[in-house]
């Protein structure tokens, strides 16, 4: 499979936790390779454009208040079967259905505070890459 690359955020309840360290570890460990990374915070505004697709839902407004809340460390990554891999790798969007030894089933809070975002397609992960970062700042 060629190389290819997915979007990750390391949501406020991990940052500001502390988790940042041991999720990065996780994230090399199975062999992905950073190739952007910064430190930012959403306002709400920006939040509720990234998660747009969202927004009929129930949950849509107390997400963007969440994802605004704190600092986030934005990221993108290369590996091959990037997308599908990391969605391995992070365990499913309720903590509490996550599989043992998974990213949110160790760090997440809630379904809502479940610590990372993981990109579903790569076109998802290209435009959610440039949500962020300019193509200078990606190596
Ligand atoms: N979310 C929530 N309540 C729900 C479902 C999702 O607060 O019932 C939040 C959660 O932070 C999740 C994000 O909305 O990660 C995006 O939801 P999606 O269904 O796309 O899950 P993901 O792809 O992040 O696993």
């Amino acid at each position: 499979m060629a190389q290819n690359r997915t979007f990750t955020m390391i949501k406020p309840d991990a940052f500001s936790a502390g988790n940042t360290g041991a999720i990065l570890k996780m994230i090399e460990e199975a062999g992905f390779r950073i190739v952007a990374a910064k430190v930012t915070k959403l306002t709400a505004e920006r939040a509720g454009q990234f998660y747009e697709v969202h927004k009929e839902r129930p949950f849509y407004n107390d997400l963007c208040e969440y994802m605004s809340s704190g600092a986030i460390m934005a990221l993108i990554l290369e590996k091959d079967n990037a997308v599908a891999d990391f969605r391995t790798l992070i365990g499913a969007t309720n903590p509490a259905e996550a599989a043992e030894g998974t990213v949110r089933k160790l760090f997440a809070k809630s379904i809502e505070a479940n610590a990372i975002h993981g990109s579903d397609s790569d076109e998802n992960a290209q435009l959610e890459g440039s949500f962020f970062f300019s193509k200078d700042e990606e190596f």
